[in-house]
Order: structure tokens, then sequence, then C-alpha cells
């Protein structure tokens, strides 16, 4: 099958073998990815319209206990300035952010232990009653299954949590070795299992990648059908050892967000800050590739370059209600509209599938 074909063969089947999928990455043309790029807009649009979800990000800790080789913030980065948010600031965000129109908020941080079970629960019951009718979600690493269910039974309607990559040996090449990729993949099918919307998702160009690697994740993605998929281009950071890598590519990126919303008509898909970062008009390039949603940020601003990941990072000298207007204008800009809901997933029925 020749790049076109396979392209077809997704739009009508959401499917293809792995060889099809390393072909069809590996020999894409200019023209064939503006073929591809059609359809995922046109998938995209079948579904949601011209309307884009946001969801506010809170980056509520910068210290973690994990040592990932490519992240900013690994603990044995001695140069990370390390912060906590409180629960007031935290609270204040939520307020700003809704305020503002917001109806998702996203706390991501660290895997920090001092964010307890307890102080966690009662948090998550605190911004529901403050903002009634918002959704929360978790992005806290890989927390016990037993807390999982607990912050699920306190309130917490969604988690993301990127698989990073669907390959256990490049998984092992990219995390030390007392992290676990059993344990990453087995706590994904675990929060579907408790009824958390899920996320999975990968970084794109991430070192030791191959073209196996991403075939993997796109299969890895229909397999586990989470309802979010959040994928952006490896940046390297000056403090870890990929300091001197390229970053991923956009085009690799754009074409990977067309694949994921041809596999996954209905799943919720960021253009992300990572996607951003590498290009002036990643994000809205995103959207015009099949992406559905946007994830400005409401953290504190004096606290916002701390939570680094990566080098360049965009938005981070930006109050919360310039980086929401700042998205509005892009999305405009191509034709897209914020709209204010929650944004849940909604599954296709059968009719439409
Ligand atoms: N600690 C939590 C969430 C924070 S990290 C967790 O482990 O899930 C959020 C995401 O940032 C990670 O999943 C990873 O995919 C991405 N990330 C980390 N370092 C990055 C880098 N150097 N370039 C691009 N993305 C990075």
């Amino acid at each position: 099958m020749n790049c076109n074909e396979i392209i077809n063969k997704l739009r009508t089947t959401r499917n293809a073998e792995k060889d099809e999928l390393v072909y069809l990455l590996d020999n894409i043309t200019d023209d064939g990815r503006e073929v591809l790029r059609r359809n995922a807009q046109e998938v995209a649009q079948e579904h949601f319209g011209n309307k884009i979800f946001i969801r506010g990000l809170i980056e509520i800790s910068s210290f973690c206990k994990n040592d990932c080789l490519y992240c900013g913030i690994r603990r044995s980065n001695k140069n990370a300035v390390r912060y906590r948010l409180s629960r007031e600031d935290i609270l204040a965000c939520c307020d700003k952010g809704y305020a503002l129109g917001f109806c998702t908020f996203v706390l991501q941080g660290g895997e920090d232990s001092r964010f307890t079970d307890e102080m966690l629960c009662e948090l998550i019951g605190e911004i529901k009653r403050r903002c009634p009718g918002c959704a929360i979600t978790l992005s806290l690493g890989e927390r016990s299954f037993d807390s999982l269910q607990k912050l699920y039974d306190a309130g917490a309607d969604r988690y993301l949590l990127r698989h990073e990559t669907a390959g256990k040996t490049h998984y092992e090449k990219l995390h030390p070795s007392e992290m676990s990729f059993d344990n990453r993949i087995g706590t994904l099918y675990k929060l579907k299992e408790i009824g958390y919307q899920t996320g999975a998702g990968f970084m794109v160009g991430s070192p030791y990648q191959t073209t196996e690697n991403l075939a993997d994740d796109l299969l890895f993605i229909k397999k586990l059908q989470p309802q979010m998929c959040g994928i952006g281009p490896f940046v390297p950071h000056k403090d870890t050892d990929f300091r001197d890598l390229e970053h991923g590519g956009l085009n690799l990126t754009l074409t990977l967000l067309s694949i994921i919303r041809l596999m996954n008509p209905d799943i919720l898909l960021p253009a992300t800050t990572a996607l951003g970062t590498i290009d002036f008009r990643g994000r809205e390039l995103g959207i015009l590739h099949g992406a559905n949603v946007v994830m400005p940020n409401l953290s504190p601003s004096d606290h916002r370059k701390d939570y680094a990941l990566y080098d360049n990072k965009i938005c981070t000298g930006e109050e919360a209600a310039e980086c929401l207007n700042c998205l509005k204008g892009r999305m405009r800009s191509i034709g897209y509209e914020i709209v204010n809901s929650r944004g849940d997933y909604r599954q296709l029925n059968n009719k439409e599938k």
C-alpha cells in the first residue's frame, strides 16, 4: 500500500497494521501530509465542529521523587528551583480560572509525597464546592491504586498519565531502573477501571525513539482506548544529559496528531504547550491537524518559570487572563472558537462509528 491508500484505510477502518504505520511515518511527503491533515480536520469537525475545549493548567509542585532522564524537574537536577503551592494558592488559581470561564482544572505536578491523599481529597471537595459544575483532572504521576481510588471517590473526574513510550526497552532507556514500565501501563488500565476519564500519551522525537516505537504508541492508544491523549515534541532541558539533542520535529508531531485523530475519532486531543514551544504557531497547527483541546496556564506567574520540564517553555511570563486571551485570538485566527463547557468525553454511538 502507498501512503494515500494507508490514509484511506485509516479514515475508513480507523486502524492500520504496524508495518503500514511505519511505512506511512517514514515515507509521507508534504502532499501526503496535507491529505492526512484534511482528513483529520474533517473527522475532528464532524465530532466537535469548530469548538475548542479549554483546560486550566495549575502546576502545583516542582518537587519530584522520580528521576526521568529527560525531565528538567527530575530529582537529581540540583539547579531546579523547587516550589509547592499551598492549598490557598491552588484555590485562588481555581477561583480566578472559574471567573474567566474555565470549567476544568488540571492539577499537575512532580511526584511530591507532601500532597497526601488526605489533603488532596479535602482540596478536591473544596474546589468542587467553590466552582460548581467544574471537572477536576489530576496529573500527579503514579500513585498507589488505593490512592487513585480515594481521589476518585473524593470527586476527581479525570487523570492524565502519559505512557511516554509503548516500548519497554525504549522506556528503560529514558528512565532509571527503579521506575517500571509495567507499573506505568498497569496504572493506566487501573485508572480506566476505577472510572476516571483517562489520558495517555507520549513524547515525539524522544532520545532513542524509532519509527517502530511510534507505531507501537499508536497501536497502544488504539488498544487502551483512553478518553484523552497528550502528545508533544521532546524538548531538551539544559540540566539533563540530553541537553544537546534536537527537539522532536514539528511535522512528525503534526502527522502523529492526525493519525491519532483518524484512529480515534472521538478522543480528546490537546495541542500542547510543547508544540507551541517549538513553533510560534504550533498550537494553531495542532488544531488544524485534528486536535480539539488547549490548556492555558493558570499557575501563579511567580512560580511558572520554575516548572521547567524543558527549556524555552512558552507563557511563563503571563497572567492567566493574558494566556486565555492570547489563545482565544489564536483560535479565532484559524476559524475556531474556545468554549467554556466542561468538555467531557462523549463516545460516538455505534451508528456514527
Ligand atoms: N509527574 C507527572 C506529570 C508531570 S510531567 C507524571 O509523571 O505524569 C508531564 C509530562 O511532561 C510528562 O508526561 C512528559 O511527557 C512531559 N515532559 C517531561 N519532560 C519533557 C521534555 N524534556 N520535553 C517534552 N516533554 C516533557
